[in-house]
């Protein structure tokens, strides 16, 4: 049998790309590497899945071409995604613009899609690895284990490299280089970033919100603000992945690359410091009058950097060092040397280039019937649902090209 369309990897954009071409009347196979489709989504959202997010500027995605999945959102964006959801049956939850699933679990999702995927009768292999495709006039020919699939179309959904026991391995960047595709250079994105500083082993475990600003050699180049949390290695959460792919993208052109944090955004300014100094302060030690309004753990190492002793009574502290104190807070510096790998990471920054796929259709400029979706385009968002909503988005793009071959 020579199907439509054969697609390898079940995940959110191939699974999302199956429904599209069935409801299509095309005949569909999905090959899917592990044991289960959809595994990573369970993963989502700390569990809950935030599928999408009705905030999107021009900031949220990144990659050789940011601008690239614009004109496709516009097409098949947050309305659309949830219409496509609610029509298989699902409810989605809207807070402060993240969107979840009502029953606020990933399996939700999976369930919903996997469903969907079975009530139309596509075919799915699980525990299939896609191994080679190769094109032989207007047919592919895929090789799984001793099994081999025809198709008129193929769509490489195998998504990145990040967290490979949820099942993408970077085995769809193989197959898309032996189809003569660019993948451009790949790193972990959406992870934390690790410093040399000693005090992070004491800090290890605290969680403070935080304005914090990337620079790069000397130079701002990103904020964010919330909640950041230190480890013993360096810090993490979510403010921090955002930021992370610039940090990454410098130190791997070996620039120098600091985190300057503000450790009291919002709570207190200098001024009401300095009344709440001269008001209540007087009989403290310095780590007591700091601990009112901070982390005691932060409080102790804001001033073990000044070489303040924590037990200084704050009688003894001039106005240099109440300066000092507040610079620190205000601008606590974290050298930045390293970050971590693909196993902790939520996305893959790189990917196949999107100079070599059509905008609109995301079809192959080498082969025609080929098309790629997800993650394992050079494409990658910012937290907050915008991955998902590409994998569904693109997973809607692709398969709305496919045509039944009696078409
Ligand atoms: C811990 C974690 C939390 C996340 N949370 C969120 C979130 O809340 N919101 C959000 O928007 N994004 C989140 N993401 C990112 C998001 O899950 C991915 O970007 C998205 O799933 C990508 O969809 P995809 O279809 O491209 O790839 P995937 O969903 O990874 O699917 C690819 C599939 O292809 C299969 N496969 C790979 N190679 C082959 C092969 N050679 N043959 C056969 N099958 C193959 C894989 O097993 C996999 O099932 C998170 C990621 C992680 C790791």
């Amino acid at each position: 049998m020579k199907y439509d369309v054969i697609i390898a990897g079940g995940g959110a954009s191939g699974m999302t790309a199956a429904i599209t071409a069935a409801g299509r009347g095309c005949s569909v196979l999905v090959l899917e590497r592990m044991e289960k489709l959809g595994k990573k989504i369970l993963a989502t959202g700390n569990g809950r899945c935030n599928l999408t997010n009705s905030f999107l500027d021009q900031d949220c995605y990144r990659g050789e071409k940011p601008g690239f999945p614009y004109s496709m959102l516009e097409q098949f964006g947050v309305p659309e995604t949830l219409d496509f959801f609610q029509s298989m049956g699902m409810l989605t939850t809207d807070l402060d613009g993240y969107y979840y699933p009502a029953s606020m679990q990933a399996s939700t999702v999976v369930d919903t899609l996997a469903g969907k995927i079975k009530s139309l009768d596509i075919d799915v292999k699980t525990e299939a690895l896609v191994e080679e495709i190769k094109k032989i006039k207007d047919t592919f020919y895929i090789k799984s284990g001793k099994d081999q699939y025809q198709g008129r179309n193929v769509i490489l959904a195998a998504g990145g490299m990040a967290q490979e026991k949820l099942g993408s391995n970077g085995s769809g960047y193989g197959l898309a280089k032996s189809l003569g595709h660019t993948v451009t250079d790949l790193f972990p994105a959406l992870v934390a970033l690790e410093s040399g500083e000693p005090f992070f082993k004491y800090l290890a475990g605290v969680r403070n919100g935080s304005s914090l600003s990337v620079y790069v050699n000397g130079q701002k180049k990103v904020s964010q603000e919330g909640e950041v949390q230190f480890t013993k290695y360096g810090i993490s959460g979510i403010p921090v992945f955002q930021v992370s792919r610039y940090a990454i993208d410098a130190l791997r052109k070996k620039k120098k690359v600091e985190i300057i944090l503000n450790l009291m955004p919002e709570q207190i300014t200098l001024k009401e410091m300095m009344e709440y100094f001269r008001k209540v302060g007087s009989y403290k030690t310095a780590e007591e009058f700091l601990q009112g309004f901070m982390n005691k753990k932060l409080a102790f190492t804001v001033l073990n950097r000044l070489k303040i002793r924590p037990e200084t009574s704050v009688k003894e502290l001039g106005q240099k060092e109440l300066r000092q104190i507040r610079t620190m807070i205000q601008k606590f510096t974290v050298p930045i040397s390293g970050y971590k790998g693909f196993d902790m990471a939520q996305v893959t920054a790189g990917g196949v280039s999107v100079k070599e796929v059509m905008e609109g259709t995301l079809e192959s400029k080498i082969h025609r019937g080929l098309y790629f979706t997800g993650e394992i385009l050079d494409v990658d968002g910012t937290c907050g649902g915008y991955n998902l909503q590409w994998a569904f988005t693109s997973g809607y793009i692709a398969g709305n090209q496919i045509k039944a071959g009696n078409q």
